[in-house]
């Protein structure tokens, strides 16, 4: 694989994170390689516990201890967050990164007016004054879709319903025009009409401001709908990439198979949705070889031995699966 691209906003190169105990260390994120392009929507999909929302944490340098980053490199805009001190992550928190997470209820201040928590982050990063800083905060609620902008920044978080605090953080995300936002299950907490309207949001905030995201998800369908390259993460580990077209079209690996005949039912028999026997394995009590092999109707004997490596299959796919390695 190569990763000196100048198209490349981010590259995560056998990125480990690992939360360690007496005697023994869990990798949640094992030895990771994903890049995220410039303008693009990279998906990562996964079942929960997977390991992609420390992904993102990792990423972020947001890992709550005793976890921690123990090998590897994140590249963005030319420099290795993996190695960045706690004080120069802050500065790019917020900046040039952008967060968007599930519970938008959480992530906000309950005592602080809406509109005075959009114009801290831009105070934070950016040299502007107050009279500034808060009409560009009016021109940010007007961009992620209210009216009545000025009553709206005046409100506290328990005034507004679940969609309107994802839309608040949404501003909050874009605010100092980041080139990269993550977005890590913002919808799940929301019912389908207002996620709708947050995912044709996001959509167009990506292409209006010329941004990247990374968007995780264990919901296939919006990454179908929002994305344009997408990871399959399992045990920690990225069993498939792809291109989103080409993976939903012909999937790669058994897993990935898996999951989408769970979901869209198995090819001309659409409504035959058929479940992944078995059940993700905890991190405590990994198979050997491949970490899918258990669950897996195509596995060998090689397949409870080793590991496999990454196969390249064509340009910008690759998979960890034996029945590719010939
Ligand atoms: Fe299945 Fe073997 Fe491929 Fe793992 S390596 S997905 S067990 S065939």
């Amino acid at each position: 694989m190569g990763f000196a691209d100048n198209n490349r906003l981010l590259n995560v190169f056998d990125l480990r994170t690992s939360f360690s105990a007496d005697s023994f260390a869990l990798h949640a994120v094992d030895n990771i390689s994903f890049y995220i392009k410039k303008g693009e929507i990279y998906g990562l999909v996964g079942e929960s516990g997977c390991g992609k929302t420390i992904t993102a944490l990792s990423i972020m340098k947001l890992v709550p201890p005793p976890g921690e980053i123990v090998g590897g490199h994140i590249f963005f805009e030319d420099r290795d967050l993996a190695t960045l001190s706690d004080r120069d992550m802050e500065k790019i928190r917020g900046d040039r990164i952008g967060m968007v997470f599930q519970e938008p209820m959480t992530s906000l201040n309950p005592v602080l007016r809406v509109g005075e928590q959009i114009e801290e982050t831009l105070v934070a990063h950016k040299n502007i004054s107050k009279e500034e800083s808060k009409s560009r905060s009016i021109e940010l609620l007007r961009q992620v879709g209210f009216d009545k902008t000025e009553k709206k920044y005046l409100q506290y978080p328990h005034q507004l319903s679940g969609g309107q605090r994802q839309r608040i953080l949404i501003a909050i995300a874009v605010s100092c025009n980041p080139s990269l936002v993550i977005a890590d299950e913002p919808t799940t907490a929301l019912d389908v009409a207002t996620e709708n309207k947050i995912l044709s949001l996001l959509k167009e905030l990506v292409s209006g401001y010329g941004m990247s995201m990374l968007f995780i998800t264990h919901n296939l369908n919006i990454i179908k709908r929002l994305g344009q390259r997408i990871g399959i993460m399992y045990a920690g580990r990225i069993l498939e990439q792809n291109i989103v077209d080409d993976f939903f079209n012909e999937p790669l690996h058994p897993y990935s198979k898996g999951l989408l005949a769970s979901i869209f039912g198995i090819k001309g028999n659409e409504k035959r949705l058929k479940a992944i026997p078995g059940s993700v394995p905890r991190l405590s009590e990994l198979p050997t070889g491949c970490k899918f092999h258990p669950r897996c109707s195509f596995a060998m004997p090689l397949c409870r031995e080793e590991e496999p490596p990454i196969r390249e299959i064509g340009n910008e796919k690759w998979v960890r699966c034996f029945l590719y390695q010939n």
